[in-house]
């Protein structure tokens, strides 16, 4: 299982980035996310989109991301996304193959210094700064090679079906899944 936490910290909200965040989570692969800075209204649109398109995703509003961290500790492996961090393409095979359930920590603005104490893994999408909706996508689809898109929706009132040209949605959990073939020889699932 895979869960992210989101730490705010920002001077000025951005919710936009803030549901970005959320909506990246959810549609590669991870079962929740944490988040300290956010209003109700993010999760209620989240959770609007996951009735429609399908799948269990949770958006959990938290007062405090240090309980979360501490609980998560020493049983999930904590992989924070920072471009201090080792790269990405180093580490993600060790991550995708430690069988541990994944915290994956997501900063807004600074990030304590606590944080990179705690992971497990500090991690790095180039060490550039850029945006952690990026550094998420790309961390996600590496530790999963890509399975995470052939993954089902259950539950979906509608799906879309791949094309070329075009949108081609059709009502229910018609597509069942099987969208995307994975890579080859992609590194093995964690958990
Ligand atoms: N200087 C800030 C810091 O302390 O890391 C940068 C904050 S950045 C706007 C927001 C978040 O994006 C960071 O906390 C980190 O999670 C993610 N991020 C940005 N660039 C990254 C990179 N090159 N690799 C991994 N994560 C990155």
């Amino acid at each position: 299982m895979i869960e992210v936490l989101r730490i705010g910290e920002r001077l000025v909200r951005d919710d936009r980035v803030t549901t970005h965040a959320a909506l990246v989570a959810r549609a590669f692969g991870a079962r929740r996310i944490f988040m300290d800075e956010a209003d109700a209204g993010i999760r209620d649109t989240v959770e609007r989109i996951g009735r429609d398109w399908g799948g269990e995703f949770d958006v959990e509003l938290v007062e405090s991301w240090r309980p979360v961290l501490r609980s998560r500790t020493g049983s999930s492996a904590v992989v924070h996304l920072t471009m201090y961090g080792l790269d990405v393409g180093g580490v993600a095979g060790e991550i995708a193959s430690c069988g541990r359930d994944l915290l994956v920590v997501i900063g807004a603005g600074k990030v304590p210094r606590e944080v990179y104490d705690a992971a497990d893994y500090n991690v790095a999408v180039g060490s550039q700064p850029h945006s952690e909706i990026a550094a998420l996508a790309v961390l996600l689809d590496r530790v999963q090679g890509g399975r995470q898109f052939g993954a089902r929706f259950a539950g979906a009132r509608r799906s879309i079906v791949p094309s070329g040209r075009g949108k081609r949605v059709v009502e229910g959990d018609a597509a069942g899944g099987a969208l995307a073939a994975p890579r080859d020889d992609p590194p093995e699932p964690a958990g």
